[in-house]
């Protein structure tokens, strides 16, 4: 992509910073290195970051819109812009520059978002993270503790992004109207355009100091532990919807939602099918031919299993109902039981001769005594 500011975030040169903010959310969504799959994810997520710092930053930006891209960069380098561009101060709730993630090792992110024009009390974003969880806690359920790092209201200043006692004063940029209408004289004709104001978002009014914890955003990342209730029968990749557990809302409305999706950790003896289990069973040659009672494991322990004699190699048996709880809805899935005949690697003599007389009372002529395993194994 294009190094310009403006074309890394997809916005036009006059966006609202409301509009550079919502598409920084979706860029950052897309690029993010917890979840992206693109090349040079990282790359790309830094430079969204770095063009939305400049560009929601009033100065920042005044001067990259003078000095043009490369004269800006240049002029940053040498030290000689102050904005708050970079220098880590000021950046927004997911910002601080440095390079410092405020992203926890459970990612949070930002979705949908749509948060283009102020109109009333809109609900805050709807935040994703991951869980892993082992098949056993998805086969009985559980209550999981979790902890993310997610956006929060600003306690000191209950979300409003200045001190209590700071004065307020009508926007001068805007006199109080929270938008600015601009004139442009083109061949055309004179053009027309109204946007929400800069200085004041919208709101028509300013104050003489913001809060120091949040910076003005009126929001703050925190770490904080919830308990995600996992139901029995979750499968891979499903989301639950914790909510009101997202992102509070800028605009007095209520907190988006938490996306929780579930992955489940592969288990040593089982192999999931939907609602079924899959369980390879390895049998000695002796058991399939007489035919045996034995053990195999289900998720509730073991259960007892009659092995018919003259069972097949690779031959598949049902265990009705051990499989997995079906998730909202009454009963269980099945355990099939795939049984593998193994071949001894080592025998004793006494095995030795008693399989050679198996094999000499079936009319075979083999010569036992140069490796009959050794020219079964060469001859697969
Ligand atoms: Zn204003
Ligand atoms: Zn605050």
């Amino acid at each position: 992509m294009s190094d310009d500011f403006y074309d890394v975030l997809g916005v036009s040169r006059d966006a609202s910073e409301d509009e550079i903010k919502s598409a920084y959310r979706k860029k950052a969504a897309e690029y993010h290195p917890d979840v992206s799959d693109e090349p040079n994810a990282e790359e790309k997520f830094k430079k969204v970051k770095k063009a939305k710092e400049v560009l929601t930053d009033e100065e920042a930006r005044r001067a990259y819109d003078q000095l043009g891209h490369d004269r800006f960069e240049q002029a940053e380098k040498r030290g000689g812009f102050d904005g708050g561009a970079g220098a880590g101060a000021g950046g927004g709730p997911f910002g601080g520059a440095g390079g410092e993630s405020p992203f926890g090792d459970i990612f949070d992110q930002f979705f949908g978002g749509g948060n283009g024009r102020r109109s009333g009390a809109r609900p805050g974003r709807d935040l994703q993270t991951r869980l892993r969880i082992d098949l056993e806690d998805a086969y009985h359920g559980i209550e999981q503790q979790m902890t993310v790092n997610r956006p929060e209201r600003c306690g000191d200043c209950d979300g409003a992004g200045h001190p209590p006692d700071a004065q307020s004063q009508p926007c001068s940029a805007c006199n109080g109207r929270g938008q600015r209408t601009t004139v442009q004289q083109t061949p055309l004709g004179r053009v027309q355009q109204t946007q929400t104001c800069r200085e004041c978002e919208g709101t028509g009014t300013v104050y003489s100091a913001s809060c120091s914890t949040c910076g003005g955003d009126g929001q703050v990342v925190n770490e904080t532990t919830l308990t995600v209730d996992i139901p029995a029968g979750i499968s891979d990749g499903q989301t639950l919807r914790l909510e009101r557990e997202g992102a509070p809302s800028e605009s007095g409305g209520p907190n988006g939602d938490l996306l929780v999706e579930i992955s489940i950790e592969s288990h040593q003896e089982f192999e999931r099918s939907d609602d079924d289990l899959v369980h390879r069973f390895a049998l000695s040659f002796p058991q399939v031919v007489f035919g045996d009672e034995v053990e195999v494991p289900t998720m509730d322990g073991a259960a007892t299993f009659e092995v018919p004699s003259g069972t097949q190699s690779g031959e598949r048996f049902r265990l009705q109902g051990k499989g997995m709880p079906r998730l909202q809805r009454r009963g269980r899935g099945d355990l099939y039981v795939y049984v593998q005949v193994v071949t001894p690697e080592s025998m004793n003599d006494d095995q030795r001769e008693a399989l050679k007389a198996f094999a000499e009372a079936g009319g075979e002529e083999i010569d036992v005594n140069e490796g009959f395993f050794e020219k079964l194994k060469h001859s697969l």
